[in-house]
């Protein structure tokens, strides 16, 4: 190699290792979040689009789908939208066929559709609203995986991702058991699925948040959201990206060796300290 080519070749070097793709940790991987038109799923496609990752976002309302995909997108992030329902298989399947089509793979798989509902307490709690909450967060994340596993099988690679709950996991949530059930749930599908699909090198873990400033939450008095912080030693609620960065850890390669758990993300909510300090 003469002198003015090695120059070239360190030059182009230099400039790989300088420029943000490189260091990115989610560079040329591609990521399905289901859910992923509201609160906490948009700062995770944030996240993840501004680390490197392709991604195909879900939920079953195609304007907000919509928007969240026009402000990624003007940011420069690759980012898709379909609109499909968690609790249909058959809708899953074609999401990852979509998504397939759009990126030719998926390597990580965020689940985090949730359903909304209101608070009933179980002397009143009926049937139907035992088997919708669920059919949706806990079939729903059944379907999700069903539907990525042949295609991370193949690829002998891939990162799945619940968004759980300190809720059920930790602790109880009164006039919510439907849901603190399913992301117990959730947890014991996790754990078990992760000593399946380690063989495959795909791995299995969950995030539990704590209390999120989301959108909903910003519309209380400044008195409530204090009354909620006082009972967080960080002394505040967690942002929404704060959750995101934990779902960015387990999607990247340094969590190559960590699967079956689940990191809690609660400002130290749930530690057993917590009900008698002074903080
Ligand atoms: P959110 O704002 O209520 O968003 C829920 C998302 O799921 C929406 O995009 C919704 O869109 C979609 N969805 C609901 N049912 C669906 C269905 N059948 N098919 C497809 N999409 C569906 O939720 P969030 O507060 O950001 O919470 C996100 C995750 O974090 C959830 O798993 C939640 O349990 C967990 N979490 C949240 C908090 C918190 O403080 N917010 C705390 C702990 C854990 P459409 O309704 O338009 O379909």
């Amino acid at each position: 190699m003469n002198l003015r080519v090695a120059f070239l070749v360190s030059l182009i070097r230099s400039f790989i290792n300088s420029t943000s793709f490189a260091a990115k940790r989610l560079y040329g991987k591609v990521a399905i979040i289901t859910g992923g038109s509201k609160r906490i799923e948009v700062g995770i496609a944030e996240v993840f689009t501004a680390e490197g990752a392709k991604v195909v976002i879900l939920s079953r309302t195609e304007k907000d789908l919509k928007r969240v995909v026009d402000n990624i997108s003007k940011q420069g992030g690759i980012i898709s939208y379909v609109v499909r329902d968690i609790t249909s298989l058959a809708d899953m399947k074609n999401m990852v066929d979509f998504t397939i089509k759009q990126y030719g793979r998926v390597d990580i798989l965020v689940h985090n559709a949730v359903g909304i509902y209101l608070p009933v307490p179980i002397i009143k709690m009926a049937n139907e609203e035992w088997e919708e909450a669920l059919k949706t967060n806990l079939t729903g994340a059944f379907y999700a995986v069903k539907s990525v596993l042949s295609t991370m099988e193949k690829q002998k690679y891939g990162r799945i991702i619940f968004t759980s709950s300190i809720s059920g996991p930790r602790v109880g949530l009164q006039t919510k058991s439907h849901y603190a059930a399913a992301k117990s749930g959730m947890n014991g599908f996790m754990r078990s699925i992760a000593i399946e699909l380690a063989k495959y090198n795909i791995t299995v873990n969950a995030v539990e948040p704590g209390n999120i400033m989301t959108e909903g939450l910003k519309n209380n008095s400044i008195e409530v959201i204090k009354e909620r912080a006082r009972a967080i030693p960080i002394g505040r609620l967690d942002t929404v990206k704060e959750t995101a960065y934990a779902h960015l850890f387990l999607a990247s390669d340094e969590a190559a060796y960590t699967t079956g758990q689940s990191i809690i993300v609660d400002g130290g909510q749930t530690l057993p300290e917590t009900h008698f300090s002074e903080f």
